[in-house]
């Protein structure tokens, strides 16, 4: 199973008939009944698919049937819960043509996992929710790849809303607004909070605060985790008293526990504080007095500075966690809690930053999508490109993969010299916590962005592991355009890019005649632009010094795209034919040959006795 999988296990997949095993068989986890007998690859349970349904089902993030739909609902009806705690569920035909997202599509991920499935079984995806068929992201999905939380809210009909088309009114008071500018044209958000002019049917509050659950129209809370929570206490606090006086801050003052990033404090009390942090998944920042002092506060204490070197914790701390000032703000200045006849302090301070934690581990996939066309792409690579939270790379090749993308996805297209703005802004949003996908055409690692993205990442002082890197391999123009033209690759081959941009012309000129000379077949990629005429002149004659002027030749423009166009010719009369930016030329070597529109380079084979 491919590892961009993960966030579908547990997965568990059931079969019947040995025609569904057969579909499935691309599943790790796939039960069969005992009638079926062992098949190999395969677990068997006992007694009715009912009965082993309810002990799949609690334990499971997404099931994948492959039975008749009517079946899967009558099987599956006495265990549905709700939406936020289903599993997703995913029927295939037996024939292997739909692959329909039955249940759980947005929250539990299925609409994905359907399209994950139908790519990698050359499959129709059926998804019926209607947002998808809008293109819009579901209202209780928009806010995941930020990690935000989900507030109280009618989402059931501020959704409906959304897809009956009707305005929907934005109120966001934080967080990215990256979204936004993601959406298709003619939705109907609305980011005007004029009511009379758009008379919204629904509103999506985008907040860090706790705002009424009445409302004129059916409302939504987004939380975004923006604010650090400043905390100081004596040595012995109970963690109640602890919990207490943050939940009794966050009321007092009309802010969501949602909206919370994380703990921030001295690292003296780190300790203290390690066990809540962990249970309620907050990140725990902790500093030392010397940085605490340098923060200017509202409140600073003598009594605190005494005590631990400095004048404040919990205020400095909640700033400096959120990023210092002017960025990050302090909502609520120190508030002191104690409890009569119990030991200890508590003091706690909050701070807004001006961007959220996401608590999401950044991921970036370097992905090779091939020359062209969608269906010389390899499954993990389309895997990772639906998976991707957002998507960057050269515009051309974005149109490219334009069938791939799914709604909410962030696709930032840039023009075609831009590779390190590129590489900066992909790896800008992996450390923020997103997955993006970095697309190049044919391999991402042969004059790709693969190397300068992992150049870029190393020279920021990368540990290697975060964000996470994962190259996903492309058949490359050399690849693409020998196959066109038959075999000429059989025998010893190199790569040799014209483009002096980045490599002195010297050196491109040694290798040209190193190769020639060691009678390698040779492609040329970047072999000339509209300012770059004189190299591919000069490859020429290097070529002529080493190898016979009626070598075969191949031009190959474009290949697997509309405009594609493969000539075979001469080394001595290739310049005749016209060369640009979208051509690779294949020069073979001293055994090449063509037999009519083929070129082949001979391995031995034949010359061997049988
Ligand atoms: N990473 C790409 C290469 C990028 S360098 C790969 O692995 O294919 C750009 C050069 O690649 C172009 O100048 C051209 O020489 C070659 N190239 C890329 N796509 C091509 C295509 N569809 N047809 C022919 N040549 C192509």
């Amino acid at each position: 199973m491919i590892s961009l999988w993960r966030e579908f296990q547990p997965l568990a997949a059931i079969a019947v008939t040995s025609t569904a095993t057969f579909r499935l068989q691309f599943v790790t986890n796939l039960w069969v009944p005992a009638s079926l007998g062992n098949i190999p690859g395969t677990r068997v349970y006992q007694g009715s698919l009912k009965e082993h349904l309810a002990t799949l089902w609690s334990n499971h993030r997404a099931l994948i049937f492959c039975l008749a739909t009517g079946a899967v609902v009558r099987l599956i009806a006495p265990l549905l819960k709700d939406k936020s705690r289903d599993p997703a569920v995913i029927v295939i035909d037996e024939g292997g043509k739909f692959v329909i997202s039955l249940c759980s599509g947005h929250q539990g991920g299925a609409d994905k996992l359907a399209k994950l499935i139908a790519q990698q079984l050359g499959a129709t995806p059926i998804l019926t929710g209607a947002s998808a068929a809008l293109q819009l992201p579901g209202v209780d999905m928009l806010g995941v790849p930020f990690g935000w939380q989900r507030g109280p809210g009618d989402w059931t009909e501020v959704s409906a809303a959304v897809v009956r088309r009707e305005p929907v009114q934005v109120m966001q008071e934080v967080g990215t607004t990256l979204w936004q500018k993601h959406l298709p044209e003619g939705h109907q958000f609305s980011f005007h909070l004029d009511n009379d002019k758009i008379s919204p049917k629904g509103r999506i509050c985008v907040t860090h605060r706790q705002l009424s659950p009445e409302s004129d129209i059916p409302q939504v809370q987004w939380h975004p985790r923006v604010l650090w929570v400043g905390i100081g206490c004596e040595r012995g606090t109970s963690r109640q008293l602890i919990e207490r006086a943050i939940t009794e801050v966050m009321q007092a003052h009309g802010l969501a526990e949602g909206a919370i990033a994380g703990v921030a404090t001295i690292d003296l009390k780190a300790d203290e504080l390690a066990e809540l942090c962990r249970d309620r998944l907050f990140p725990l920042r902790s500093f030392p007095a010397e940085m605490l002092r340098s923060v200017t506060v509202p409140t600073p204490s003598n009594v605190v500075e005494k005590a631990v070197g400095t004048p404040s914790v919990a205020e400095a701390a909640a700033l400096l966690a959120a990023g210092a000032e002017p960025e990050a703000s302090l909502l609520v200045a120190k508030q002191i809690f104690r409890t009569a006849g119990e030991l200890g302090a508590v003091t706690v301070a909050i701070a807004r930053a001006a961007v959220e934690y996401t608590g999401r581990r950044g991921k970036l996939l370097l992905v090779g999508i091939g020359p062209g066309q969608l269906d010389q792409i390899t499954p993990a690579a389309q895997t990772a490109i639906v998976s991707a939270d957002a998507l960057v790379g050269y515009s051309l090749y974005i149109d490219l993969i334009a069938p791939l993308l799914r709604p909410g996805q962030i696709v930032e297209a840039f023009p075609i010299t831009r590779e390190r703005q590129r590489g900066e802004r992909a790896i800008e949003l992996a450390n923020w916590g997103l997955t993006v996908a970095v697309i190049s055409s044919g391999d991402c690692g042969i004059y790709g962005m693969a190397g300068l993205v992992m150049e870029q990442l190393r020279s920021s002082g990368w540990d290697g592991e975060i964000p996470i890197v994962e190259v996903l391999p492309g058949i490359t123009a050399m690849q693409a355009a020998a196959a066109k033209v038959g075999a000429p690759l059989m025998h010893d081959f190199c790569a040799i890019s014209l483009s002096d941009l980045l490599t002195p012309w010297e050196v491109i000129e040694k290798r040209l005649h190193a190769a020639a000379q060691a009678d390698f077949v040779t492609a040329l990629y970047n072999p000339k632009s509209a300012n770059r005429t004189r190299q591919i002149v000069t490859a020429q004659q290097i070529f002529l010094q080493y190898r016979k002027p009626d070598t075969p030749v191949a031009i190959v423009r474009s290949v697997y795209r509309e405009s594609e166009q493969i000539t075979l010719t001469t080394l001595d009369k290739f310049l005749e034919i016209p060369i640009d930016m979208l051509t690779t030329v294949l020069i073979g070597n001293q055994s090449t040959q063509t037999h009519g529109d083929w070129m082949i380079t001979p391995r031995g084979y034949l010359s061997q006795s049988p």
